[in-house]
């Protein structure tokens, strides 16, 4: 027969770990499926938490694992490839072909960050090579910052790096040409606009050296600050009718929920950058124990309205049965 748990949780990162940890100390049976590539994988340290600021995420997240376990939850490493309607339950189908049956599902698979296509780039990704200044800016002040323009966003991320070093430079490369205010408030501000597409990124002694533009000028820079399309993880939902929708910020695409994470999928719960890609581990974490905290609350509901049926069945059955051997009993004393 099929295993089932309570709940399924499909992605074990932050925020996935951090909702498996409530519902196993819910009492629930809970099952993490976990393909092992979380999102800041490339990157030393997990800054700006607080009281792990700078822990390697690999040693954060088997600290996750551990206390999930300890408190009786289950965990396996696998990729997700469909998730289907199996009555009022999900079958969850694992590549390699193991199923697991679920009452709930919290998905937590985070986002895929699609860089933009310049030779040299992906390499150094989490490395010189960064997006969030709230992750890196502490770790690149003061440095020759370079922002690689993609898009409309790209002005804005010029101006939040302004705030950690004065030598940022925006190169436009592939966004669209600058507004008047937008030229005006990197002028303001100090940070020169480089026209011109790059065409790859130059290293040296396994450090970032600059970007090549097409034209063959090179502009010596330390960091690169580049602005990937998030797309979340999600394509294993479509047979629910899930998927993912362009975010409202024009960052990407998530799965929209509501703010405790639930779907318009009965059933279904997100939480992390699945649904939200601004969300760093805190956050994430915060989103997947509002999303178990929910999910605990909907089968609480649940259980409650079957316990009232089959209460109302008892008490139905119960008093028919006493109105049945009342009417017996008057039946033997008429002598009939
Ligand atoms: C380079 C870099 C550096 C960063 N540095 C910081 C930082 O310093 N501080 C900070 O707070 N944030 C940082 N972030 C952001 C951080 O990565 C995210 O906030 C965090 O990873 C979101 O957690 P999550 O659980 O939503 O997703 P993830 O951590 O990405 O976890 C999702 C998990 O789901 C799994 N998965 C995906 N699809 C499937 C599937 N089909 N089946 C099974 N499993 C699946 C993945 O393998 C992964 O393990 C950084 C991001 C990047 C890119």
């Amino acid at each position: 027969m099929t295993e089932r748990y309570e709940v399924v949780v499909i992605g074990g990162g932050a925020a996935g770990l951090s909702g498996a940890l409530m519902l196993a100390r819910a009492r629930r049976s809970v099952l993490v499926i976990d393909g092992g590539s979380p999102r800041n994988a490339p990157a030393d340290g997990v800054h700006g938490l607080l009281a792990r600021d700078g822990m390697p995420p690999a040693e954060l997240l088997a600290r996750g694992r551990d206390e999930v376990r300890r408190y009786g939850g289950h965990l396996a490493d696998g990729e997700v490839d469909t998730v289907t309607r199996d009555g009022e339950d999900f079958t969850v189908v694992l590549a390699g072909g193991r199923r697991v049956r679920a009452g709930r599902l919290l998905v937590a698979t985070g986002l895929v960050d699609e860089l933009p296509e310049v030779p040299g780039l992906r390499e150094r990704w989490g490395r010189d090579v960064v997006h969030c200044p709230y992750c890196h800016g502490w770790e690149v002040r003061d440095r020759p910052i370079g922002v690689l323009a993609t898009g409309p966003l790209s002005v804005h991320q010029a101006l939040l790096f302004r705030q950690w070093s004065d030598d940022v430079v925006f190169l436009r490369h592939t966004a669209p040409p600058l507004g008047d205010e937008q030229a005006e408030q990197l002028a303001a501000r100090g940070v020169p606009v480089v026209e011109g597409e790059v065409a790859s990124v130059e290293v040296v002694a396994d450090r970032l050296a600059g970007v090549r533009l097409r034209d063959g000028r090179l502009v010596a820079r330390e960091v690169l600050v580049a602005g990937p399309r998030m797309v979340a993880r999600a394509g294993f939902l479509a047979a629910l009718g899930l998927r993912a929708v362009a975010h409202p910020s024009g960052a990407g695409e998530h799965v929209p929920a509501d703010p405790m994470g639930r779907t318009d999928v009965p059933g279904v719960w997100v939480a992390g950058n699945v649904t939200d890609p601004a969300a760093q581990v805190g956050a994430a974490a915060a989103a997947g124990a509002l999303a178990a905290a929910a999910i605990n609350g909907d089968l609480v509901a649940e259980e409650t309205r079957r316990a009232v049926e089959a209460r109302r069945r008892d008490v139905f059955s119960a008093e028919t049965e006493a109105r049945v051997s009342e009417l017996v009993a008057g039946d033997r004393r008429h002598g009939l």
